[in-house]
Formats: structure tokens, C-alpha cells, sequence
């Protein structure tokens, strides 16, 4: 990937304006509050892209599983045109693009609250360098004539909202997965398109927790992995010890990055089923 923005990611943070690359320091003057005008407008016609660490927020919080999340709550989309799934708030109806928690009174999730809602005026940009190994994180303002908090006048730098807001954990737990979403997007054209069941997993492991849950659990992935009786316990105890398996996981499925050992048993019987299949 080049120096290029992503424009796949600048999408993913729904500005329809054209992104001016700003850093953490840069100051801007913006309150949101019940008071102002426009309050709740830009929750009665949403686009917002979820992340792993934000739908394991709201389904905890709602005290759902993360299946009866998925299904009451999103939509699929396709990331990119190589079809990487990706899922977005539902609207209440094809009539009405509210969010589903929109009240009166504001957001009903608030503490459990979307990166992207957390964010918004401000946008997250993923770039890699050229010559980079990494991608570094740089910003733009979203600035929708509908928006009355931008004539609040409240000075703080990107940095400081980010704080303010609560978003510096959720992008510190969904930065391994954004970095898995680049590369996969960057590598995609070169190694041809993607498996169905790559895709299927990474839909599993990125947004279906609980279920993936299980899936670890299972005899099948015990057999095929060697990992200790403590750390199946940390993962059935602790989901934040999952998802970030759940991240290494899909490192290893899409990419061949091994770090999960795989039962010397299951991958000779593997080979042996993969030369039967090519002699017959
Ligand atoms: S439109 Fe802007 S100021 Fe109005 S509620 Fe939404 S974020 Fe707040
Ligand atoms: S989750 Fe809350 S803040 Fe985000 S769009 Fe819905 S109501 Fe608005």
C-alpha cells in the first residue's frame, strides 16, 4: 500500500467531505449537549460501521447474545469490492433511518456508544507510508451544514476529544483488527480473491463472539490446536481475552502469521487427506 488515504476507510467514518489530513494536536471548537438545536439529528439518519470491540460493548450492555445482536441490530455491508463483510447499524426501517437508540432524551446506549459515534466531527484515518510496515493514525473533520456543534464555542485539540470522548480504548482493542482489514484489503488484488470460508471466519471471529466462542471451545479446535487447558479457561472466562485471540486467529488463518501451534497429529491426518483427495 502506498502513501495514498484509503478512501475505503474514509467511507467507513461516513464523511461526504474531502478529508484534510490533521494531527492529534490540532485545535477545533465543537460541544454536543441536549440544549443545542440540532440535537439527535444525526441519529435519525445513521451510517455506522461497527467494530469488533463495539458490538462487544452494546451486546454485553444490552445483555443479548452477540447472534441476537448481529440480527436485530446490523446489517452486512461489503468493506471492499473483494467482499470482506463488514456490518452497520440497522435503521429502525427502510422508511426511517433512525438508529434503533435514538430517544428523546438522546442516545439510549450512550455509555456503550459506536467508535464512529464517539468520533463524529471528527474522523479516523488509517495510512500506511511508504515503506512502512505499519499504518499510523491521522484525522479530518466532518463539518455537515445540519451540525450546529461547531458553533459551540468549546476549543479542544482531536487529541483531548478523544479522551473526552472515551475512544482511546476502543481504538486501542480494535487496532490489531483495522490493521487486519488494511492488509487484507491491500493483499487482496495480489493473491487473488479471497475463500468464502476466509471471509466466513473472519465474520465469525470479528463480530460473532460468542459464537466464536464455542467454535474454540469445540472438540474440532482442540484437536487442530495446542494451546493450554489455562488459556481455553482465560478465553471461556474472560471475552476480551477471546477477542484479542480472536484477532490472532485471524492472523494466522488469513495471512499464515503462526502463532497458535497447531497438534502435529491433526496436520499429519490433514496431509493424508489432502494426498488421498489429489490421488483419487
Ligand atoms: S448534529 Fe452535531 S450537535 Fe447536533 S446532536 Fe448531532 S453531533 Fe450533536
Ligand atoms: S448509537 Fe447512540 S449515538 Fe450512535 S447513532 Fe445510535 S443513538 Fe446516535
Amino acid at each position: 500500500m502506498n502513501d495514498e488515504i484509503d478512501d475505503e476507510i474514509v467511507e467507513q467514518y461516513q464523511s461526504p467531505v474531502k478529508p484534510v489530513e490533521l494531527s492529534k494536536d490540532h485545535k477545533f471548537s465543537f460541544r454536543c449537549h441536549p440544549e443545542v438545536a440540532c440535537f439527535n439529528a444525526c441519529c435519525k439518519n445513521i451510517d455506522i460501521q461497527l467494530t469488533p470491540y463495539d458490538i462487544y460493548q452494546l451486546k454485553n450492555h444490552l445483555g443479548i447474545s452477540s447472534a441476537e445482536f448481529l440480527a436485530q441490530y446490523t446489517v452486512p455491508f461489503e468493506m471492499d469490492s473483494h467482499g470482506m463483510p463488514g456490518v452497520k447499524l440497522r435503521h429502525v426501517s427502510d422508511e426511517n433511518p433512525a438508529c434503533h437508540f435514538v430517544r428523546d432524551e438522546g442516545c439510549s446506549v450512550y455509555t456503550m456508544r459506536p467508535t464512529a459515534c464517539r468520533y463524529y466531527p471528527v474522523g479516523l484515518l488509517s495510512i500506511r507510508k511508504e515503506g512502512s510496515p505499519t499504518d499510523a493514525d491521522s484525522f479530518f473533520m466532518v463539518k455537515e451544514a445540519h451540525c450546529l456543534g461547531h458553533n459551540e464555542a468549546n476549543e479542544l485539540s482531536i487529541e483531548q476529544y478523544r479522551i473526552e470522548q472515551g475512544v482511546t480504548e476502543y481504538d486501542e482493542i480494535n487496532r490489531e483488527w483495522r490493521q487486519i482489514v488494511l492488509k487484507k484489503r491491500s493483499a487482496g488484488p495480489a493473491i487473488g480473491k479471497p475463500s468464502v470460508r476466509s471471509y466466513q471466519l473472519f465474520f465469525l471471529a470479528s463480530y460473532n463472539l460468542d459464537s466464536f466462542g464455542n467454535f474454540v471451545q469445540s472438540e474440532g479446535f482442540k484437536d487442530t490446536y495446542l494451546l493450554s487447558d489455562e488459556t481455553y479457561t482465560q478465553m471461556e472466562t474472560d471475552q476480551l481475552v477471546l477477542l484479542k485471540f480472536a484477532f490472532r486467529f485471524l492472523k494466522q488463518v488469513l495471512f499464515g502469521e503462526m502463532t497458535i501451534p497447531l497438534n502435529p497429529e491433526a496436520e499429519s491426518k490433514r496431509s493424508q487427506r489432502i494426498q488421498s483427495t489429489n490421488v483419487e
